[in-house]
């Protein structure tokens, strides 16, 4: 017995060499056969992918992975579609732990494989992932995502081989990292793609793109995939494989997933929600609003009525992020859009798990239906009893009288839900006109509805644009854009009023995040808002309460290489007055050549004292006369003639940085010479006409002249006394 197992021992010692075993991996690839393979173990996959699935449960492919790794695998590119939970996570992580294995990455390889994923959520999620199946793998990961230490990320930035990251703040590594180096890369995926590629990230994405190497390899994976030619045409694919595990299926989202609506008034919709939850109280439940501050508002009310605890969320949480455990996802609001129902709706019903669905529609809005419908969405409608209706209303009403910033955030709620609803491109489904907005403010608890001037303007215009077509007199296209102009102006007006309503000044800008609903994210924003997120990124200075300092604008300005305006005056006759004002270039010149001769002046100070110095050394030791006049001569020779003077040695004086602070600093250090950067420069400098510039130079000639003539008479008083 004890014989043979020393035999088996012997045998599992004998290792292949690595190069073998992925040369043996790699020859199976080619027949690699979808339709026969279940489990990952049926795949050629290195040992410690294995390991690593294996430790985590994960046995069974699903359907996305098993028809995609392979394909990556091979080299291909992939446009992965498949419907939300279905493992679109695994079915790119295992391909880039395999490549880069395959092709031994070592750290000193740096990166190989780029993920990118709209949120940092998600890019989070998408890294703990990685950590869990590749730990036995000696490659390194990065997470690179916006509120994380950037000096940290910078300097473990060339250590990663797979990045998982966000688009702005690639860039930004991209921009400013110096050690970020992209040039051995072979794989970029693109989760959550047709959102990465949307108009919101586009030009963050065209520029990373632009410095990622052309011959790579790139997956895109998302439930609801970019056919755009266009946007495949950008990431330069080459033949991709379009691989859509449920193209053919029934229906668009999960089979475990069950869909409903309601429709219901926009006043009672917070009745509705909170009779929801306590009728749900046991049960894992996703709320999503359109816009953050009515999250912030509900979340802050509900936290303290407690009708429940469930979680709140707008749209940021609506991709990608797999919730563990979700019974109900409920939307509040409507979606912009069929894909997004599609991807708030999947935070349920993920992995072989039941969910439900339930969607919250304004009788305005109930052609949304249809829209899901026509998508493949089975979505059926349910009644809501009004008699069990429970109204926190006049708790809520309590609460605000009792809380002003309570009642500020209610009514940034109210302002923020009608712009957003304003702001919707889908006008079939969207009519800001229809919403009564004064019993939805009361609904909200807010006793008296703020107004909301860009709606009542746009109420007049309206009325005035149809009075115009009446008269046949269209209004121009510029007119509208004046118009919407003005309706941001409102709003932000409406924001000041709440503002001033409120007894405490506060500081409104600073959680005013939920701005961004005016500013152009999505993809299928009309002309009229591109206008508004022009008008409004305009307006932010104004809004904006954060102090400008003058070192930031000068920063500013030597960033983006800005050439101050020049100032041009005419005089009387209208000829060019070219001598009025400051001429920037010469006083910059004026400048160097008085710090110059400031720097000569220092220069004869410390000769002086060198002198000094040493004249006081010779008095000590008493040298006899001659030879202390030929020395004394000597000395005089060698300091007089500048030219000659190579500087005398000055590392005994201590240095003047220490002892002026740094005031020259605002001084171009580029323009001064390797010499003259070791010298102090005066501390404080005043832009001086040409004229003034002229005088002073004199004086200082006239200055020198005097202080060189008593120093020579100093010394020769000295020898006389000698
Ligand atoms: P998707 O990106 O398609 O929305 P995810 O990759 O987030 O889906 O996966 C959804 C859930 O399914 C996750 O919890 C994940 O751990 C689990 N999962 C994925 N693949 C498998 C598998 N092969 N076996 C078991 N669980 C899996
Ligand atoms: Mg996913």
């Amino acid at each position: 017995m004890s014989k043979k197992k020393k035999v088996r021992l012997y045998n599992k010692k004998k290792k292949l060499p690595e190069t073998t075993i992925i040369a043996n991996l790699q020859s199976k690839y080619d027949t690699i056969d979808e339709t026969k393979i279940t489990k990952f173990t049926d795949l050629p996959l290195s040992t410690k992918t294995l390991k690593g699935l294996a430790e985590n449960d994960y046995v069974e492919m699903t359907d996305i992975q098993r028809q995609s790794i392979g394909l990556a695998l091979r080299g291909c590119d992939i446009l992965g579609a498949a419907k939300t939970g279905s493992g679109k996570t695994l079915a790119f992580l295992i391909p880039l732990l395999e490549i880069l294995y395959c092709k031994q990455w070592t750290r000193l390889d740096g990166l190989g494989a780029l993920v990118i994923t709209p949120t940092r959520e998600l890019a989070y999620q998408i890294y703990e992932t990685l950590r869990k199946i590749g730990h036995y793998h000696d490659i390194s990961a990065g997470l690179i995502i916006g509120g994380k230490d950037l000096k940290f990320e910078k300097r473990r930035m060339d250590q990663c081989n797979i990045v998982i990251c966000t688009p702005g703040r690639l860039l930004q590594h991209m921009d400013e990292n110096p050690l970020f180096d992209c040039v051995n890369m072979q794989v970029l995926v693109l989760d959550e793609a047709d959102r990465c590629l949307d108009m919101g990230f586009e030009q963050t994405m065209n520029s990373i793109i632009e410095n990622l190497p052309p011959k790579r390899q790139t997956l895109l994976f998302s439930a609801t995939q970019t056919k755009s030619v266009r946007d495949l045409a950008r990431l330069s694919l080459k033949d991709p494989m379009y691989v859509s595990v449920h193209e053919h299926a029934t229906h668009t989202t999960p089979e475990a997933l069950r869909q409903n609506y309601v429709v219901c008034a926009l006043e009672d919709k917070v009745s509705m929600l909170w009779s929801f939850i306590r009728n749900h109280l046991k049960q894992k439940i996703i709320i999503f609003f359109s816009s953050c501050k009515q999250v912030k508002y509900i979340y802050e009310v509900f936290c303290r009525l407690r009708p429940g605890i469930i979680l709140f969320a707008t749209d940021i949480a609506a991709r990608g992020l797999d919730f563990p455990a979700v019974d109900w996802v409920v939307q509040m609001d409507c979606p912009e859009d069929v894909n997004a129902y599609i991807h708030r709706a999947g935070r349920t019903a993920r992995f072989q798990r039941n969910g439900e669905c339930l969607l919250v529609l304004l009788p305005s809005e109930e052609k949304m239906v249809e829209k899901l419908r026509t998508c493949k969405i089975p979505i059926s409608m349910i009644q809501i009893n009004p008699n069990k209706l429970q109204s926190p209303q006049r708790k809520m009403e309590a609460l605000l009288a009792r809380d002003v910033l309570l009642k500020e955030t209610a009514q940034r709620a109210f302002i923020s839900y009608i712009k957003s609803i304003f702001l919707m491109k889908d006008k079939e489904v969207f009519n800001v006109h229809v919403l009564n907005t004064d019993s939805f403010a009361r609904s909200l608890g807010l006793a008296i509805p703020p107004r909301i001037r860009f709606l009542q303007r746009m109420e007049q215009k309206r009325q005035l644009s149809n009075k115009n077509t009446e008269e046949k007199k269209p209004l121009t296209v510029n007119n509208e854009l004046n118009d919407i102009n003005e309706e941001v102006n409102d709003y932000k007006d409406d924001e000041q009023e709440i503002k001033s309503q409120s007894m405490d000044s506060i500081d409104f800008t600073l959680d005013d995040s939920d701005d961004d609903i005016l500013t152009v994210k999505r993809k299928n924003i009309n002309l009229d808002d591109i206008q508004i997120a022009i008008a409004n990124k305009q307006d932010e200075g104004l809004n904006k309460k954060k102090a400008v300092t003058k070192a930031a604008v000068a920063k500013k300005v030597l960033r983006k290489m800005i050439v101050p305006n020049k100032k041009i005056t005419f005089d009387d006759k209208g000829e060019l007055d070219e001598d009025s004002g400051i001429n920037i270039e010469i006083a910059k010149q004026i400048l160097h050549e008085e710090d110059k001769f400031d720097k000569q002046r220092f220069r004869e100070k410390i000769k002086e004292k060198h002198k000094e110095k040493k004249r006081k050394l010779k008095t000590s030791k008493k040298i006899d006369d001659k030879n202390d006049q030929d020395e004394t001569e000597d000395n005089i020779n060698n300091y007089t003639s500048d030219d000659e003077y190579n500087g005398p040695d000055l590392s005994w004086l201590p240095d003047p940085d220490k002892i002026y602070g740094k005031q020259g600093e605002n001084y171009s250090e580029t323009q001064e010479s390797e010499e003259e950067s070791n010298i102090h420069r005066p501390p404080k400098r005043k832009l001086i006409t040409q004229d003034e510039f002229k005088k002073k130079k004199k004086q200082k000639s006239l200055d020198v002249d005097n202080t060189d003539l008593k120093a020579d008479e100093e010394l020769v008083l000295q020898l006389l006394q000698n």
